[in-house]
């Protein structure tokens, strides 16, 4: 589905990127771990077309997107912050990426609740963004991503603000939307369990690079460094 090739970015004197290779299969549940600031999020927001890269290219079908804006790829990000409108109600908020594409209102309504549907939030058309717990924000931002039918949904943390209980059951809810929906999800998690559970395939970021890719039993057997056994190690 998607290729990165040698994608770097630089802030400064700060390498966020390192010439970094990545590929993503046609509808897999791919895991990214790694420490604070190894450039997690920057990858994300790259290959959502938010930031372009200093160097390096993004294919998607083997067609170069580097140039291709945010809104025109089949890809669609959610933000650790969820960042929903608080003025708009939930239909609202979900509706907004479609308003924007120009989808006709008869259509956006059935779109909109269908989404609302998929993440157990019937109901809640009404209701603004300050009346939600957190997982239901967290389910507000989940639609609004969803309800764009992207091939490639990108997570930053979905899971980051949800207490233990809540975390495990909603991982799995999102890997049963993930099959439902046949798009490739990509996750950002601090959580290795969560990862070995959850993914087809699992990443860990260093620096930049890629200290080890693969399925999670081959990573957590075989680690290919050092490194990525101490990480591992570390949180378990
Ligand atoms: P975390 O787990 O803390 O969210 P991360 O893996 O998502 O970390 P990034 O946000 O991608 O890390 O940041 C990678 C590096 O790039 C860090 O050193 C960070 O300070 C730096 N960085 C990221 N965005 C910017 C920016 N807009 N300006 C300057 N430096 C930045
Ligand atoms: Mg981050």
């Amino acid at each position: 589905l998607l290729s990165a090739e040698a994608l770097t970015k630089r802030f400064g004197a700060t390498v966020a990127l390192d010439a970094l290779d990545l590929d993503i299969a046609e509808g897999e549940f791919f895991a990214l771990l790694g420490g604070s600031g190894s450039g997690k999020s920057t990858l994300l927001r790259i290959i959502a077309g938010f930031e372009a890269p200093d160097a390096g290219r993004l294919l998607l079908d083997g067609r170069d997107i580097s140039a291709t804006p945010p809104w025109a790829r089949p890809v669609n990000m959610m933000f650790q912050s969820y960042a929903l409108f608080p003025h708009l109600t939930v239909a609202d908020n979900v509706a907004y990426g479609l308003r924007r594409a120009g989808v006709a209102a008869a259509e956006r309504a059935r779109r909109v609740g269908d989404a609302l549907a998929m993440v157990g939030l019937e109901g809640f058309d009404r209701r603004r963004p300050q009346q939600l717990s957190g997982g239901q924000k967290q389910r507000v931002a989940l639609a609004r991503s969803l309800v764009m039918r992207p091939r490639l949904l990108l997570l930053d943390e979905p899971l980051g603000a949800l207490d233990a209980g809540l975390r495990e059951r909603t991982g799995f809810e999102l890997r049963a939307l993930q099959r439902e929906t046949g798009a490739a999800f990509v996750m950002v998690t601090h959580d290795q369990e969560e990862a070995l559970a959850l993914a087809d395939r699992v990443a860990l970021l260093d620096g930049g690079r890629i200290a080890q890719v693969g399925p999670p039993r081959a990573i957590y057997e075989r680690p290919a460094s050092r490194f990525v056994a101490r990480f591992l190690g570390a949180a378990n």
